[in-house]
């Protein structure tokens, strides 16, 4: 008969749409003995269980009746008991939340040894020192786990037994050695807590649950979980299960292991092993492990049975997945598996080699990349000439390029982050309480551990650029200063230069090169394995997207470069990026001009300027829509600085006239509040002459594209307005000189004139400005900056930090569309337009037009199109087509 449980499943009870409540691991492991996979039998306690011990402080009542029954299940199917003095079963006790959290909770191993049961396990195995060595593995684990003793203690009593024999590791320490120094550990738990060592297994069985539950709020669990966006009450599972032993001697060993390559997605198993050795000393890097191959040197039929497992796996999961194992005595068990971590470059590759073996679907191949990756992907890396040796080779473990100071602690990683440096963490290894310095950092820089070790693992996960064990670096923590090989010696704040990609770091700043995806995508042509892979997914994401997507670009080599990315249209042209640079001199003539003659003389010597660059823009959209926003920011951003001039001024005794004029038009037009003041739609009213001269501009270069032919689709935009009046007073000043235009040259103007909503009170007024709008394009921007009253240019360096610290935001809403509040106003106004005039189009220019998680809202909220600059045109494609999966 079944019974019903709550909070503790068997292995073989669950399953892999369990995650939820048996975690990533569980399920993982319940999926493997399904499916009839060598795996250690053990049980799962649930995600509920712990949720009432994290409320309550205790565990849910009928936990210790169905662990009890669990265990009895367990003893029984391996015929050993927990503990027992003859020949003792043992359980590893690991955490496993939803999302894996690597290294970020708690692991403790050998549960069920004692004063007695070490003798049984001495005797069953037949190793005396392994059975001393894992009960010493145990009091330290569990005093420091779980009993909360400072884990220095033990390694310092290591240490001194070390010494005291004269040996460098810990495999040189005898069977009485160890035998002694458990019993020394047993005495510094006693010392620091008072406490005796449990002898009991059942106790030591319930507390160490009660410990992974509890590092679920542990600080590096909280750490990683803000960075992750992992919400807070999921809470973790806890597995129990049989242990293994990779520390039996030379048949005996661990490892983990890859269905394909988890760096570059070529197919074929992948992955390090460690002959005689413990599960957690891959992870950790303590010792270095080999590649795989190596498996198949020393026990070919363990490594013939491992691919065969990793191919089940993977056609059953249809993903790339990784396992640990162990081989005890030449038997091959699978500890955990789970759908694998992978770089940038291997999600691509992965994804599209599954679906041409027809493993996926093309819009499950989409499902499986995504934007950030993309553009990592087309970040430039490292022009190395041969000249420049590297100081150091090590493991390329996570791909890139990066640029930065050493530094060698979280604290100064994370200090000098914040003042704005890009730093580079160096360590011998990293553990999980690096994880704050790695998140400020770079890079990171280690001088041991292989692709698996804790370094490499996590900064994949992050997309950080990261190479691990240059073992000819002598890292001096407390030094601050790293030595190579040949002598260089390194000290924090020198700048270093970290290859992600080759695995070598280099001194000083390396010039960079462009991608060789970024390339691709430029000019449509694959050269290699990744850039074909990269361009079919976004051939199909093209098919599939509903979102079109536009490029805000102002020069016409940047329309070429983002029509050659796939842009469909220009939806925002600044125009005022095109008064900067030698023109500067004709606006500030404009803004200087006493009367209306002085004043449209200027203005009649930028037109022709700015005639020839819309030309420009247009050829090189030819064809496709370009959107021209009217002039924008306040007069005094072309003008020189208050108090330089002022003081400039001063200083001098025969001050220039030219200075002194400048100085009061820089008064005239000063504002306290110029984010506010006289920009937008009210500077083109406000200024006699300056839109129209725009509007001229633009109604000349459409006039000299038809006529050289082209089919210029010229948009006008009009910028901050707040009302529809305004919209109406300007359209009627835009259309005059359009028909202007078109009466001298005898040519029919075709040309919409829309607006910007990015004013809370234009989203409210939506229906009415729409009665005098052809399109709306969002200035996300602006909107965000008003409808929280934050100033985008001073906001995010001030209190920013602060709020994403203690939660206020989760990401800077001038980064992601705040969706409750802007993203309402967006909504709003695209139903009240769409009401008035249902042929409306709408899009959005702001910032936020490029960011995946916005452009997955702006396509729920029905937008025609997203605008971005030309880098995120790749992203923007591939995130408007998963928008729609
Ligand atoms: C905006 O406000 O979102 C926008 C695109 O305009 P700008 O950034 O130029 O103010
Ligand atoms: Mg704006």
């Amino acid at each position: 008969m079944n019974t019903p449980r709550t909070y503790v499943y068997a292995f073989a009870e669950g399953s892999r749409d369990m995650a939820g409540l048996l975690g990533g691991k569980g399920a993982g492991l319940a999926e493997m003995t399904r499916l009839g996979l060598p795996v250690p039998p053990g049980f799962t306690v649930t995600t509920e269980a712990c949720k009432v011990y994290l409320a309550t402080g205790e565990e849910p009542p009928e936990l210790a009746v169905e662990l009890a029954r669990a265990l009895a299940g367990l003893e029984r199917a391996m015929g050993r008991d927990l503990g027992a003095p003859d020949d003792p079963l043992l359980v590893s006790v690991r955490s496993g939340a939803r999302f894996s959290m690597p290294g970020m909770m708690e692991t403790i191993l050998d549960i069920g040894l004692n004063d007695a049961s070490v003798h049984g396990l001495a005797k069953a195995s037949g190793q005396e020192r392994f059975a001393w060595d894992s009960y010493r593995r145990l009091v330290q684990m569990f005093g420091h786990t779980v009993m909360g003793v400072d884990g220095d203690l033990f390694q310092d009593a290591i240490a001194a037994h070390r010494a005291k024999r004269s040996v460098t590791v810990d495999q040189e320490l005898d069977a009485a050695e160890l035998a002694e120094l458990t019993e020394e550990f047993k005495g510094i738990i006693r010392r620091e807590t008072g406490e005796d060592f449990p002898q009991h297994p059942a106790e030591q069985l319930r507390r160490a649950i009660r410990a992974v539950f509890d590092s679920w709020n542990g600080e590096r669990a909280r750490v990683y979980r803000h960075r992750e966006h992992i919400p807070e009450d999921l809470g973790t599972a806890v597995n129990v299960q049989a242990m293994v032993f990779g520390n039996l001697g030379p048949d005996s060993g661990t490892g983990v292991a890859f269905t394909r390559d988890p760096a570059t997605g070529a197919r074929g198993m992948y992955g390090d092993y460690l002959s005689d050795a413990q599960g957690e000393d891959v992870v950790a890097g303590v010792r270095d492990a080999v590649p795989l191959a190596e498996l198949k040197r020393l026990d070919p039929r363990s490594y013939v049975e491992l691919g065969d497992h990793l191919r089940t796996l993977e056609n059953h999961y249809r993903d790339l997945c990784d396992v640990e194992f162990t081989v005890e005595r030449g038997r091959l068990w699978i500890l955990q598996t789970r759908v694998g971590k992978r770089t940038a470059q291997a999600a691509f590759r992965i994804a599209h080699d599954l679906r041409e073996e027809k493993a996926i679907t093309a819009d499950e191949a989409l499902v499986r990349v995504d934007g950030a990756e993309l553009t990592r992907l087309m970040f430039p890396r490292f022009d190395v000439r041969p000249t420049d040796a590297p100081l150091a080779h090590g493991v390329p473990a996570s791909p890139g390029a990066a640029v930065g100071v050493v530094v060698f602690d979280p604290a100064t990683a994370r200090r000098r982050a914040a003042d704005g440096e890009d730093v580079v963490l160096v360590r011998r290894e990293t553990t999980p309480d690096d994880l704050p310095g790695m998140i400020a950092a770079q890079a990171v820089l280690t001088s041991r551990g292989g692709k698996t070790s804790h370094a490499a693992v996590v900064a994949r996960g992050m997309g950080k650029v990261c190479v691990c064990g240059a073992e000819s670096l002598t890292v001096d923590v407390a030094g601050k200063r790293f030595t190579t090989d040949t002598g260089v010696v390194v000290r924090e704040g020198d700048t270093v230069s970290v290859d992600g990609t080759a695995g070598t770091v280099h001194l000083g700043a390396l010039p960079l090169t462009a991608s060789e995806v970024g390339r691709a995508l430029e000019t449509g042509e694959a050269t290699d394995e990744l850039t074909a892979a990269v361009l079919d997914t976004l051939a199909h994401a093209d098919a599939v997207r509903r979102l079109e997507v536009r490029a805000n670009a102002d020069t016409p080599e940047d329309a070429v470069r983002a029509r050659a990315l796939g842009a469909q249209g220009i939806g925002l042209c600044r125009t005022e990026h095109m008064f900067l640079g030698e023109r500067r001199a004709l606006v500030e003539a404009m803004i200087l001009a006493r009367d209306d003659t002085a004043r449209e003389r200027a203005l009649a010597a930028l037109l022709p300027l700015q005639r020839e660059d819309f030309t420009g823009i247009l050829k090189a959209m030819d064809g496709l829509p370009v959107t021209i926003r009217l002039i924008d920011p306040p007069l005094h951003e072309f003008l020189p600085d208050r108090t330089e001039l002022a003081v400039r001024l001063a200083r001098t005794e025969h001050p220039d006239p030219h200075d002194r004029e400048l100085l009061d038009a820089v008064e005239r037009t000063h504002e306290q509040n110029p984010m506010l003041g006289l920009r937008g739609v009210r500077l083109g009213l406000a200024v006699p002459g300056l839109m129209a001269m725009q509007v001229r501009a633009v109604a000349e270069a459409v006039v000299a594209r038809l006529r050289d032919g082209g089919r210029p689709r010229a948009e006008i935009m009009i910028p901050l307005v707040g009302t529809v009046e305004e919209l109406r007073l300007a359209r009627a000043e835009a259309e005059r000189v359009l028909a202007e235009v078109a009466a001298g040259t005898g040519t029919a103007l075709d040309c919409p004139i829309g607006t910007m909503i990015e004013l809370p009170r234009a989203a409210l007024t939506a229906g009415r400005i729409a009665e005098a709008a052809d399109f709306f394009s969002f200035g996300t921007n602006d909107l965000t900056q008003t409808t929280w009253g934050l100033s985008r240019d001073d906001a995010e360096a001030s209190f920013f930090p602060l709020y994403l610290d203690k939660g206020v935001f989760d990401v800077s809403p001038f980064e992601t569309i705040d969706q409750e509040g802007v993203g309402r106003l967006v909504e709003l106004a695209v139903q009240a337009a769409r009401t008035v005039n249902p042929g409306l189009e709408t899009g959005v220019c702001g910032e936020h037009g490029g960011d995946p998680a916005s452009i997955h809202f702006f396509h729920r909220a029905g937008l025609d199109y997203v605008s971005c600059s030309p880098f995120r045109l790749p992203a923007a494609r591939l995130e408007a087509a998963r928008a729609t999966l």
